[in-house]
This record gives structure tokens, C-alpha cells and sequence, in this order.
């Protein structure tokens, strides 16, 4: 891997090791370029795997396999233990790379970092608390034993907007179950998935264990993993169009699954909502990460008796917040992560505008170096534009006015997805009876935030299969296996 001089300035080189990660070996190589989104400039170099690297990542993961299961649970979660306090001792140093790579500002790399160490720290309690089950049959006949045991080894594809906590809340329930793990990070962000598992070295992690492989031919890689035998889970974090790709792909060796995809959360505020606590809660479901979220508010549907002061509130908040590159400690609203995503935020906001909405604030991107669209408020926007069914990605906060309650849960599940939501309402009755109607998998009452590694993050409808996190995070990586007994 190679290094722009730029890079060095903001974290530590040595940290990051050298391009293929397979078998406890560091493998370096060249042929995926890594630009800083806040300029477009070259930031380093890194290795671009073969389908050959591919064939020996899973070599090395089945290696390494029999060892891994047999090691005591007790064992495993100390590894993680250790892994999740390497994180937090270079929490800055990680931070800093992930804003340097991934543009997002400081505050939310640090955040992303303080989330992504718990998933070890988490799963590093879970691997001891593995459940099993013992009962009788209903007639009576023989004794049920079920035990879980590892799936086997593990491909996991991971997204740039999330490059830690997306490959933690995979990699933490994988090894604390006993699997081995092939991680293929995002292009865009490479720099992260590497210095993590450098860190996973030093915390003791048995070589073959965690395999990582960047890769400009993520399909062709992907498939050739698959159709090896030895490989039984697929766990995807991305898009829901590649992931459709692949549950095509994993359906012909008949691999499992977990697919965490694609979102457009409504966020509901009604009349009775605490109009500030409904306005900071927007801003945090809307502008963390600057909007590149798969839990971003992507939809504000506002009673009408609040509109005109929720949209008067937002548009302040939207306009004061600071623009710039994510490392820049003053920075509230980093860089898009390349220049595609500019252009499909401007070309939604731009349909939107053509078919009526007016911006309060923002609407066009900025002309500067760097992929920078600015903060941007829409009202008056029409219920069936592209904005409203597309995932937009970006720092722009469409709304829309409703009367009802049956009107807002209409409106909320007129998508194809169905990830997150959002509700403000001071009436818990009513919250949650409008959130039962809501199709998601995750619902936010009065707050902007619901991310936690204790709890089930996932989605229903196009939006995914299975769950990562929480206590059942740890199945996705083992099958159950029935033993009938009698004695
Ligand atoms: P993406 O384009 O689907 O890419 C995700 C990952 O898949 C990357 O590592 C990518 O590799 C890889 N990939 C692309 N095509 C592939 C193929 N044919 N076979 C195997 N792997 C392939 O998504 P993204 O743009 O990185 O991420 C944004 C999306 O992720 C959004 O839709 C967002 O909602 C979703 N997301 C969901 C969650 C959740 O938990 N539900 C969390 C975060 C993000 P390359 O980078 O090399 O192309």
C-alpha cells in the first residue's frame, strides 16, 4: 500500500500494515486508488485481490477453522475483549481515518468508532452465553436437545459509510460463534477494514481467522467464494439492488443469508410533539453522517398544525451548520462520498423542484473542490416524487404536510422498504399505536437515534433479512442442531 504524503499528517501510517490481509499474512499491492472526498485527491494506493487471492482467503479461514470453533468460548470473547480495547485505545487514531477516507465529520467517526468497538464488547459477553434448549415432546415420546453450533466460514461484504461498525457488527458475532471470516470492505474505504485488523492481530485473533480482501472485481470475487462448498454465510451490508444480485448468487450453493439493505425512514411528527425535541431528533435521524445513512430520515411527514414551525426550526438548524472536510475538527457536514452521489442528490432535489417543492435552504450543490452538497430544506414536495420513494443519501430533508393518523401510516408505508422510522408525539398511546402499523423494522419514539449493539438492527420488506446486534446477532452465524434423545 502506498501512502500520500497528505495521509500521514492525520494518522499513522505503520497502523494500517500493507494491502491483502489472508492467513495472518500482510500481502501488499496496488490497483485500487483511495481519494479524499473533501478535495478528489489521491489519498493511498491499495491492493486489488484476484479470484486466486479469493481461493486462498478461503483456504485460509477453513485452515484456521477447526482450531477456532474448538477454543473455548471463554477464550474467544477475551480476544474480543482485548480487540475492543485496541479500538478505544486508538479511537482517535481510527477516527481520524475514517474521516479522512470516508469524508464524514470528526464528531461522527468518533461516534462511529465508540459504536463499533461495543459490538466486540458485546459479542465478547455473548460468545459465553450461547443458548441451548432441553424439553420433552408434547406426546411424550423422547427428549429434545438442541444445540448451536458454528455455521462455518463466513463471506462479509461491507458498505463506505459505516467503515468500522459495519465490519465489527459482523466480524464480533461471526468469531464470538466459532466461524472464520473472509471481510470484503467497500472500495472507497479500504484504510479502516486494514488498520482493524491489524488491531485484531495484536489482540490475538489466530491467523486464517480474519481474512480481509479489497477487491475491484467485488462480483466476480464474490461469486467464486460462494460456490465453494466450504463457504455456508453470506452476511451483506449495502444496497438493496446488490443485494438481490447476490441472494441470486448465494441461492445456487443454497448459502445462508444475512442481508442488511437499503432504507427510506419516515419521520412522523404530530401536532402534539415538543416541537424542539422533535427538531433536535431530526437532526441527528437526518444529518449524522451528514445524511449517508441507511437509517437517515429520508421522509418528513408533518402534521399540519406544526408544519410551518417545524419547517421554520429545521431550516435555521440546516443553515447554521458548518461545511467542510470531515477531519477539520469544526466541521458538522462533511463531503458526499464521491462525485456519483452528488449527482444523484442534485438530480432528486432538482425533479422535486421541477414538480413544485420550494427549497428553504440549499438546492443545489457546491461548485468548490470536493463531492460538498450543503445542507437543504424542501417543502411543499408532492407525495409520489422520486425523492420520496428513492434512498437520497444526503444532507436533504424533504417535507411533506398530512392531516390524519391513518393518513401518516399510508404515507409512511408507501415504499418498498422498510428499515427504520421515526415517530414525535408527547402521546405514548398514540405513538405506538400508529407505530404498530408502521412496516419497519426499527421505530424511534421521540428520539433520533436507535442504533445499539444490544439491540436487533434490521429491516422488513426490501430492506433485509435477519438481524445483526442484540442478543439473536449470534444465531445469523450458527445452526441449530436437534439431537432426539432417549435414555
Ligand atoms: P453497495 O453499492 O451495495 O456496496 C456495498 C458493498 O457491496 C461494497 O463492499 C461493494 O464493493 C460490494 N459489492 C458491490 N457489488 C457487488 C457484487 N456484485 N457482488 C459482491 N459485492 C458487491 O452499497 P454502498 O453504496 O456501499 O452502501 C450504501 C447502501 O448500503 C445504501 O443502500 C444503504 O442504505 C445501505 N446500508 C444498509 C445498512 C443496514 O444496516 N441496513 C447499513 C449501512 C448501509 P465495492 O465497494 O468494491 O463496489
Amino acid at each position: 500500500m502506498t501512502f500520500h504524503a497528505k495521509f500521514s499528517g492525520y494518522a499513522d501510517p505503520a497502523l494500517h500494515a500493507a494491502g491483502l490481509y489472508i492467513g495472518g499474512k500482510w500481502q501488499s499491492g496496488s490497483g485500487i486508488t483511495v481519494l479524499d472526498p473533501s478535495t478528489g485527491n489521491l489519498l493511498a494506493e491499495v491492493a486489488d485481490a484476484s479470484i486466486e487471492d479469493a481461493q486462498r482467503a478461503v483456504d485460509a479461514a477453513h485452515a484456521a477453522a477447526a482450531g477456532w470453533r474448538a477454543t473455548p468460548a471463554r477464550q474467544r470473547s477475551e480476544i474480543l475483549r482485548r480487540w475492543y480495547q485496541l479500538m478505544t485505545q486508538h479511537a482517535e487514531e481510527l477516527a481520524t481515518l475514517i474521516a479522512l477516507e470516508n469524508g464524514k465529520a470528526l464528531v461522527d467517526a468518533r461516534g462511529e468508532v465508540a459504536y463499533a468497538a461495543e459490538f466486540f464488547r458485546w459479542y465478547a459477553e455473548e460468545a459465553t452465553r450461547i443458548p441451548g434448549e432441553f424439553r420433552r415432546t408434547p406426546s411424550g415420546s423422547h427428549n429434545i436437545l438442541v444445540d448451536h453450533e458454528p455455521i462455518g466460514i463466513a463471506v462479509l461484504i461491507t458498505p463506505w459509510n459505516f467503515p468500522a461498525a459495519m465490519a465489527t457488527r459482523k466480524i464480533g458475532p461471526a468469531l464470538a460463534a466459532g466461524c472464520t471470516v473472509i471481510l470484503k470492505p467497500a472500495s472507497e474505504t479500504p484504510l479502516t477494514a486494514y488498520a482493524m485488523a491489524r488491531l485484531g492481530e495484536e489482540a490475538g485473533v489466530p491467523p486464517g481467522v480474519v481474512n480481509v480482501l479489497t477487491t475491484s472485481n467485488p462480483g466476480g470475487i464474490t461469486n467464486a467464494m460462494l460456490a465453494d462448498s466450504r463457504v455456508r454465510k453470506l452476511s451483506f451490508t449495502g444496497s438493496t439492488g446488490v443485494g438481490r444480485v447476490l441472494l441470486a448468487e448465494a441461492a445456487k450453493s443454497v448459502v445462508s443469508c444475512s442481508m442488511e439493505l437499503g432504507g427510506n425512514a419516515p419521520f412522523i411528527v404530530f401536532d402534539d410533539a415538543d416541537l424542539e425535541a422533535a427538531l433536535d431528533g431530526a437532526m441527528i435521524a437526518k444529518m449524522r453522517n451528514a445524511g449517508e445513512a441507511c437509517t437517515a430520515a429520508n421522509r418528513f411527514y408533518v402534521q399540519a398544525g406544526i408544519h410551518d414551525a417545524f419547517v421554520a426550526g429545521l431550516t435555521a438548524r440546516m443553515m447554521s451548520l458548518k461545511i467542510g472536510p470531515g477531519y477539520d475538527p469544526e466541521t458538522q457536514c462533511g463531503p458526499m462520498i464521491t462525485q456519483n452521489a452528488v449527482r444523484k442528490i442534485d438530480r432528486l432535489v432538482s425533479e422535486a423542484l421541477a414538480a413544485g417543492a420550494r427549497a428553504t435552504t440549499g438546492g443545489k450543490p457546491l461548485t468548490e473542490n470536493g463531492y460538498f452538497y450543503p445542507p437543504t430544506v424542501l417543502e411543499n414536495v408532492p407525495v409520489n416524487a422520486s425523492i420520496a420513494r428513492e434512498e437520497i443519501f444526503g444532507p436533504v430533508a424533504p417535507v411533506y404536510k398530512f392531516e390524519s393518523d391513518d393518513e401518516a401510516i399510508r404515507l409512511a408505508n408507501n415504499t418498498e422498504y422498510g428499515l427504520a422510522a421515526y415517530i414525535y408525539s408527547r402521546d405514548l398511546k398514540r405513538a405506538m399505536t400508529v407505530g404498530k402499523h408502521i412496516e419497519t423494522g426499527m421505530l424511534g419514539i421521540n428520539r433520533g437515534l436507535m442504533s445499539d449493539p444490544a439491540a436487533p438492527f434490521g429491516g422488513v420488506k426490501q430492506s433485509g433479512l435477519g438481524r445483526e446486534g442484540g442478543v439473536t446477532g449470534i444465531l445469523e452465524f450458527m445452526e441449530p442442531k436437534y439431537y432426539a434423545v432417549d435414555y
